[in-house]
C-alpha cells in the first residue's frame, strides 16, 4: 500500500488509502486545468480572500492538523503546532505580496515604451516531502495560486492525512473544485502527469535521487521545473565564538525534526583550537535530551518518520563505521518501541568513506575539526550538496567573509539554517535550483512576456 499512515512511536498503522485509478486522475486534471481558464482572469483581491482565508483557518485550527503531523511522521507536538502556524503564515504573506511581486515592471527602451508582464502559467505539477507535511505544501500553494495558476500535488506516501486536509482546507476556505488538488498516485503516474499536455511545470522538494527522476522527465517535454533537494550543511565554529550561544544552536541544528531537515546542520566543522571543548559540551547537550511520546509536550527526541527511515539511518553509520569513522555518541536504534535513533556524532570521517560525501537525514552529526578559517571554508566547499550552511564567530566581518566564500544558496551568522516567508529558500549543485518563498519563489512559474509600443513604419525590404 502506497499511502499509509503509521504511527511511527508505536509502528502501528492508522489508516491506509488506495491510490488514484487511470480514469479518476484523469478526471482531475482535466478539472485543475479547466478551473486554470477561470481562476487566471480572477482579480488578486478575489485570490487573495481565498488563500487568506485558508491561512485565518490554519491558524483556528492548529492542534487539528499538528496532531494529525505527529501521528503519521511523529515529529514533536510542538514542533508540528509551530509549522501549522508558520504554514499559514506563508499563505497570508502570499495573499499580502502577490499583487505587488507580480505588478507590470516598466522597461526603458531606447525607442518606443515596454514593459514586462507576470502571467500564469498553467497547471503546476508539485511532488512534496513527508518532513514537513504542511509547510512544503505551503510554500508552493501560497505563491502558485496567488499567480494565478492551479495546482495539482503528489504529497509523500506516509503523510496521507497531511495531504488530504490540506487540500479539503481549500475547499472551506471557498476555492473552486480544481484549484488546489491532492493526487494519491504512484510514481508511474506522476510520470504521466509530469508528461501531460495540460502540465505547465513542475515544482520539486525532495531526494536527489527524485531530482534526477522527475528533473530529467521534464526536460524531456521542456517544461520548467524547480528542484529543492538534499543538503549537507557545514555548521562552522571559530574560534573565536561564543560556545555559550553555538551549542543550544548546534543541538537545535542537528536536532530539531528528529534531523530530518534539508537544511539542518549536518557537519560540524570546528577550528583546532576549541574543537575539544565544543565536541564535549555538544555530546553532553545531546544526551540531555529526552526520548519519548512525541505527544507529550515534555519530549524532547521524537521517532524518524518510518522504520525504513530507520533502517536507512543505520545502515549509513554502518558504512561510515566500516570505513574507519568513530562513534563518539550513540551509533545504534534506542531500546524501546518504535523507529527511534540514538543521538549519533560521528568523528574521524575521512574523504574516501562514502560517508563524508552522504546526506544523513536523522540525529546523526559528522564533526571534523580544522586547522583555521580557511580550512573549514575549503571542507564546507567539498561537498556535492549547497543548500545552506552557517558560521559562529564574534567578529561580523569574518563572518561576513565565510559566508561569502562558502558556495551555497544561503548563509546564516550566528544563527542557523531557517526559513521566513519573505525571504528565498534554495540551493545549487545537488541541492537543486529555483528558490522558493519570498519575492523570489513567485516568479517560478509565471510567464515573463514583453510588451512594447513602438510607433513607427515597418523598414523597406
Ligand atoms: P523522496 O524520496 O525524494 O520523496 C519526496 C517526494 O518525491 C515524495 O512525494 C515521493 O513520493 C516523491 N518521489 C520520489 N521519487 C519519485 C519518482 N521517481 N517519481 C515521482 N515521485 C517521486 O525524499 P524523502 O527522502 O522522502 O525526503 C527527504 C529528502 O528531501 C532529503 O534529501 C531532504 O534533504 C530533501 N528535502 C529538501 C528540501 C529543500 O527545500 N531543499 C526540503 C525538505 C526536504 P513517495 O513518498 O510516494 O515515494
Amino acid at each position: 500500500m502506497a499511502y499509509e499512515s503509521v504511527n511511527p512511536n508505536t509502528g502501528k498503522t492508522i489508516k491506509t488509502f488506495h491510490e488514484l485509478t487511470d480514469a479518476q486522475l484523469e478526471a482531475k486534471l482535466a478539472k485543475a486545468a479547466d478551473t486554470f481558464e477561470s481562476w487566471k482572469h480572477v482579480s488578486y483581491p478575489e485570490r487573495a480572500k481565498i488563500v487568506a482565508k485558508a491561512a485565518e483557518l490554519m491558524h483556528a485550527d492548529v492542534d487539528k492538523f499538528a496532531t494529525h503531523a505527529t501521528l503519521e511522521m511523529g515529529k514533536l507536538i510542538n514542533e508540528s503546532r509551530g509549522e501549522v502556524k508558520y504554514s499559514a503564515d506563508i499563505l497570508a504573506y502570499y495573499a499580502k505580496h502577490a499583487e505587488a511581486y507580480l505588478a507590470p515592471v516598466k522597461l526603458n527602451p531606447t525607442e518606443g515604451a515596454a514593459h514586462m508582464e507576470s502571467s500564469p502559467m498553467g497547471v503546476i505539477f508539485c511532488v512534496e516531502p513527508w518532513n514537513f507535511p504542511y509547510y512544503q505544501l505551503a510554500r508552493v500553494a501560497g505563491p502558485h495560486l496567488m499567480a494565478g495558476n492551479t495546482i495539482v500535488v503528489k504529497h509523500a506516501g506516509c503523510v496521507p492525512q497531511c495531504a488530504i486536509e490540506f487540500e479539503k482546507l481549500w475547499i472551506d476556505a471557498g476555492a473552486p473544485e480544481g484549484l488546489y488538488t491532492n493526487l494519491l498516485i504512484s510514481h508511474d503516474q506522476s510520470d504521466k502527469v509530469i508528461e501531460d499536455p495540460r502540465i505547465a511545470g513542475v515544482a520539486l522538494t525532495g531526494s536527489v535521487a527524485a531530482g534526477r527522476s522527475i528533473a530529467s522527465r521534464a526536460g524531456q517535454f521542456l517544461k520548467p521545473t524547480s528542484m529543492e533537494l538534499g543538503g549537507a550543511d557545514a555548521f562552522i565554529v571559530l574560534e573565536d565564538a561564543d560556545l555559550e550561544k553555538a551549542i543550544p544552536w548546534a543541538v537545535w541544528g542537528r536536532m530539531y525534526n528528529a534531523g530530518q531537515t534539508c537544511c539542518a546542520s549536518k557537519r560540524f566543522i570546528v577550528v583546532e583550537e576549541i574543537a575539544d571543548t565544543f565536541l564535549a559540551k555538544f555530546k553532553t547537550a545531546l544526551e540531555a535530551l529526552q526520548p519519548g511520546d512525541p505527544m507529550d509536550e515534555t519530549t524532547t527526541h521524537g521517532p524518524l518518520s518510518t522504520e525504513s527511515a530507520l533502517v536507512q539511518l543505520l545502515g549509513q553509520v554502518d558504512v561510515a563505521v566500516k570505513h574507519g569513522a568513530k562513534v563518539v555518541l550513540g551509533g545504534k536504534r534506542l531500546e524501546r518501541p518504535g523507529s527511534f535513533m540514538e543521538a549519533t556524532i560521528l568523528t574521524d570521517v575521512k574523504p574516501d568513506n562514502p560517508a563524508f560525501r552522504d546526506e544523513f537525514f536523522g540525529p546523526v552529526a559528522m564533526f571534523f575539526r580544522v586547522k583555521d578559517e580557511a580550512a573549514a571554508i575549503a571542507l564546507a566547499n567539498d561537498s556535492d550538496f549547497g543548500l545552506g550552511g552557517c558560521v559562529f564567530t564574534k567578529d561580523a566581518a569574518r563572518g561576513q567573509r565565510v559566508a561569502t566564500g562558502v558556495d551555497t544558496g544561503m548563509m546564516f551568522i550566528n544563527n542557523i539554517d531557517w526559513s521566513d516567508a519573505e525571504l528565498p529558500f534554495g540551493g545549487i549543485k545537488f541541492s537543486g535550483y529555483g528558490r522558493e518563498l519570498g519575492d523570489m519563489g513567485i516568479q517560478e512559474f509565471v510567464n515573463k512576456k514583453l510588451v512594447r509600443t513602438h510607433e513607427m513604419a515597418a523598414p523597406l525590404v
